[in-house]
């Protein structure tokens, strides 16, 4: 095989069969309003339709009798006189005697359920009906939820929360009758909400309401119907309306023609559910780019469907650990519900509005709390679109800066090398002139000044000499210096180089006998991620202007923040002069308001706690990379771990490596690196390092 590549790429294209795929949820939009009959004649339908079929009740209350089959023995009922095939029954998995909410009963008997349990439980029983049932196609089961969507398991989790996890389709069953419009829109919307898809709506009718109701009624029960067909077709979603019978095997007949229209719709998608990798793979490769890609010879992409708090859903079903935050970002996991929240409360007040002329409270709380979060002495925040923006804007402020002094003479900048900033163009030409993109830009980018990396590593004493050069270039350079710019402690993108904090007390010193502003970029290192809130503490210096993004929304909107102190902005605003930055969607709303959730819930979940943990495991997880062949070194700080290689590696082959042991690593340059969200359970955070010294054990990262 040329391509070495390609023993993994098949195995990606390997079709599975998931059990979001296999599944369909059934949930009320309240308790007692048919949803066991109407699974039953769904189950009855579908079998006869030709699916191999099972209802499975995962949560039942109410049953006195532990030997009680409870609502599985209404399954039974409707397939009674139907070939029993090789499944074995229905079943419930979960049963407690008080007849109410799963949290109250399972509590009473000393049980917590959690949605991960339960999710478990399903998962195990359905791979038990497909060992069972040898037929070509697999084998599918209806799960039906206990009342309404949002009945609680626990203190925090509810019905919708298993249903996000499950993926599956999703009946809602309603109960004709006064207030059913309304209930079933809420439930509807709830189930969008979680990016779920309602397969059909099943509207069980009153007893004999044709005779007995008065006229009245009788107007209201076929007025909600005609009203929710003509809703339901607008928005695809099949209507099945369901009469009271007696419940013999005629009246399962009539039940299963009755739930035909939703029947056929649950069979199309579980007879065919949709690939939708390789479509995608394929329109994908026809009309995007990729970050740091090529169109002619593209790396290869997964596709990301689904995301819940550390792990990321691949839409042919693999699920991963997470291992990147999404690029620092998603510190507190992914589908964080306070953020989502924030999210939805804000869309409906407001998504958008310019700041021109305008401000609104989400941008007045998130500067007011970013303020009381980051090092003393900076006053003012410039909200930006991204990390890049936020780093132009920077450059741009200690440039009027200057001019606003009088310094008109100080354009240029001075960084180290190893750096990193972003891809605009202000910010190109402080990244690294070698690994950066100056090859390419030369001719357009401006021409700033570059010292010595700071050599000092983070864990050895401070050798004061690793100031000589930047000293250097200030005594020759200073009178043109604008600002220094560079990431504290921390270089990311350009190496993942971790150095002594003191190197940056020296710094200060040396800007402030020059002249010169001091901008830290904290957009990597920012919010806890190296074990302080921002790594300008380590060193107990507050710069001048500090650029923070990332982890700024959570990982769920793109957001930044250029702050800088009230002697910068009066430096500019002076003689009435204007800060000349102002992009269209600054200070949006919805940023800002899952932002300030961000920062709050940062607070509150004891990030620092988190994060030592994560630096132990790391610690524990990496030491056996250190001396294996082809890794030069092996560090870890606070929620970073680094093994750099000695060589480039090869990318698309280690990250296929990667996904097939379940987790999501994304390696660049010579670096194999993991900065896993706050909440990785311990145990997820050793599969992420097992999965990096397994690559190293078998040299996927020399194979090339
Ligand atoms: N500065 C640093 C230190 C970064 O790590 C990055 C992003 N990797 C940026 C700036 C640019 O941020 P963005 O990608 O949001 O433009």
């Amino acid at each position: 095989m040329n391509d070495p590549d390609m023993r993994f790429h098949d195995l990606s294209r390997r079709p599975r069969r998931t059990l979001a795929d296999a599944a369909v949820f059934i949930s009320g939009t309240g308790t007692d309003v048919g949803k066991t009959v109407a699974t039953s004649a769904l189950l009855r339908a579908l079998r006869q339709a030709g699916l191999a079929v099972q209802a499975v009740k995962p949560v039942q209350t109410g049953v006195e009798d532990a030997a009680s089959q409870g609502d599985a023995a209404c399954y039974a009922r409707a397939v009674e006189d139907m070939p029993p095939g090789q499944l074995p029954p229905a079943a419930t998995l979960h049963s407690f005697r008080l007849p109410a909410s799963p949290h109250l009963a399972a509590a009473r008997e000393g049980v917590r359920l959690t949605v991960a349990g339960l999710r478990r439980d399903i998962e195990r029983h359905w791979r038990s009906l497909m060992a069972a049932h040898e037929g070509d196609a697999p084998c599918a089961v209806l799960l039906e939820g206990a009342g309404g969507l949002h009945v609680p398991f626990n203190e925090q989790e509810d019905t919708l929360d298993l249903m996000a996890v499950l993926a599956a389709p999703v009946i809602i069953v309603a109960y004709n009758g006064l207030g059913a419009l309304n209930q079933v829109r809420l439930s509807l919307d709830a189930v969008r909400d979680r990016g779920l898809v309602t397969a059909g709506l099943v509207l069980m009718q009153p007893p004999d309401a044709s005779h007995t109701a008065d006229e009245a009624t009788q107007a209201i029960l076929a007025d909600n119907e005609s009203w929710l067909r003509a809703r339901l077709e607008d928005e695809g979603i099949p209507l099945a309306v369901l009469p009271t019978v007696t419940l013999n095997e005629a009246g399962w007949e009539r039940l299963a023609q009755a739930v035909r229209p939703v029947a056929q719709a649950v069979a199309a998608l579980l007879r065919t559910p949709p690939n939708v990798t390789q479509a995608l793979v394929r329109r994908d490769k026809k009309v995007l780019w990729h970050p740091y890609t090529s169109t002619i010879e593209p790396l290869p992409v997964f596709v990301a469907q689904r995301s819940h708090h550390n792990r990321l859903v691949l839409a042919d079903g693999r699920e991963l650990v997470d291992g990147m935050s999404s690029w620092w970002a998603a510190v507190h996991g992914y589908n964080h519900p306070r953020l989502l929240a924030a999210l939805r409360a804000q869309a409906g007040r407001m998504p958008h509005v310019m700041f021109g002329g305008l401000t609104h409270a989400p941008a007045v709380e998130l500067a007011e709390r970013l303020l009381d979060m980051l090092p003393q002495g900076l006053a003012r925040v410039f909200p930006a679109d991204s990390g890049s923006v936020a780093v132009e804007v920077a450059l741009k402020m200690a440039l009027q800066y200057q001019q606003g002094i009088g310094q008109t003479q100080r354009t240029r900048f001075l960084t180290p090398r190893g750096g990193y900033h972003g891809d605009t163009t202000g910010a190109m030409s402080v990244c690294d002139p070698v690994t950066g993109m100056h090859s390419l830009f030369a001719r357009m980018l401006p021409q700033q000044l570059f010292m010595e990396r700071p050599r000092c590593r983070f864990d050895q004493p401070f050798d004061p000499a690793s100031l000589d050069d930047a000293r250097q270039k200030l005594a020759e350079h200073g009178h043109e210096v604008a600002a220094v710019i560079l990431e504290p402690v921390v270089q990311g993108a350009g190496g993942m180089w971790f150095y002594h904090p003191d190197y940056l007390r020296g710094l200060a010193q040396l800007c402030r006998e020059a002249g010169a502003l001091l901008i830290f970029d904290e957009i990597a290192t920012g919010f806890g991620r190296t074990g302080t809130l921002f790594a300008a503490e380590r060193a107990g210096v507050t710069p001048d202007i500090l650029c923070c993004g990332k982890a700024l929304t959570g990982g769920v909107l793109t957001l930044a923040a250029t702050v800088c102190t009230e002697q910068v902005a009066d430096g500019i605003c002076r003689g009435g002069n204007v800060f000349m930055h102002g992009p269209t969607y600054m200070g949006n709303p919805l940023a800002c308001a899952v932002a300030l959730a961000s920062l709050r819930l940062l607070e509150e979940e004891d990030w620092r706690t988190r994060v030592q943990q994560l630096e132990q495991g790391l610690r524990q997880g990496l030491a056996p990379c250190a001396g294996l062949p082809g890794v030069a070194d092996v560090r870890v700080l606070g929620g970073i771990g680094v093994v750099e290689t000695t060589e480039a590696v090869p990318v698309a082959l280690l990250q296929a490596f990667f996904v097939e042991r379940g987790v999501w690593i994304r390696p660049f340059g010579r670096l194999i690196y993991l900065m896993p969200p706050y909440v990785t359970p311990p145990e997820d955070l050793a599969r992420l390092c097992e999965a990096v010294g397994d690559a190293i054990r078998q040299g996927v990262h020399l194979s090339y």
